[in-house]
């Protein structure tokens, strides 16, 4: 049984991108305007960046998730979490999931907002399996900030760019060690003030 309903906008995800978008349009009077994202809660990535440095003043990820969920709402627009699209169905219907059961929804205009995965290893073309204990940074903070997993005790960081620094710092939340950041460049790519922090506080 597939529940079928109308809207007059459908936003895929409830990221930054998503979020801005409902909110303009919402605001544009263009109608209901409705976000569907898979996660339960609403924010995308940002939600499991603890570090700063999202938006013009430099917020936490989950600061400026929360304020981009009130922009959206604020300005009327729907959200619905837990909702995972799994299918087109025509041009402008989708095809969803969620606890509560199977829906098509069809919109007059569908805005795709499903954000940019970190490349997998496969897609970096490193051969071989992947053994346990190696993550992405942004598997990383979600086992760590969302899901409150232990990871291990000591790790080596591969890269010595903003991201990694924020590594370090969620695996040191996390009780782990790290043994080293590793670069192929002859120094690293973060600001100097955040990599002197960095080797003060570690
Ligand atoms: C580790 C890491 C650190 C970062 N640090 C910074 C930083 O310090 N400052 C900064 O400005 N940016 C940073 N970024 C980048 C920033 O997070 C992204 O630019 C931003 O999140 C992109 O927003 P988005 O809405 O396009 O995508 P996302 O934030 O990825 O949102 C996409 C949403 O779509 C949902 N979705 C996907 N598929 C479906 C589906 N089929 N059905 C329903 N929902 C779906 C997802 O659940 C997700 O909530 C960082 C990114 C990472 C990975």
């Amino acid at each position: 049984m597939r529940r079928e309903r109308i809207v007059d906008v459908l936003v895929v995800g409830a990221g930054p991108a998503g979020l801005a978008t409902a909110a303009g349009l919402a605001a544009s009077g263009v109608g209901e305007v409705e976000v569907v994202d898979r996660e339960r809660q609403a924010g995308g990535v940002p939600r499991h960046c603890l570090h700063g440095g999202f938006g013009r003043l430099g917020m936490t990820g989950p600061q400026y998730a929360e304020r981009c969920v009130a922009a959206a709402v604020g300005r009327g627009a729907v959200l619905r979490t837990g909702v995972s699209v799994t299918a087109w169905a025509a041009p402008l219907t989708v095809d969803t999931t969620s606890p509560r059961g199977l829906e098509r929804i069809t919109a007059r205009a569908v805005v795709l907002a499903t954000g940019a995965r970190e490349r997998p290893r496969a897609a970096r073309l490193v051969p071989g399996t992947r053994p346990a204990g190696v993550f992405t940074t942004g598997e990383l903070q979600q086992a760590v900030h969302l899901h409150g997993q232990r990871v291990g005790s000591r790790a080596v960081v591969v890269g010595a760019e903003p991201v990694s620094f924020a590594a370090l710092d969620t695996l040191r939340r996390a009780g782990v060690t790290v043994a080293a950041l590793v670069t192929e460049h002859p120094r690293h790519q973060a600001a100097r003030a955040r990599a002197l922090d960095a080797r003060l506080r570690h």
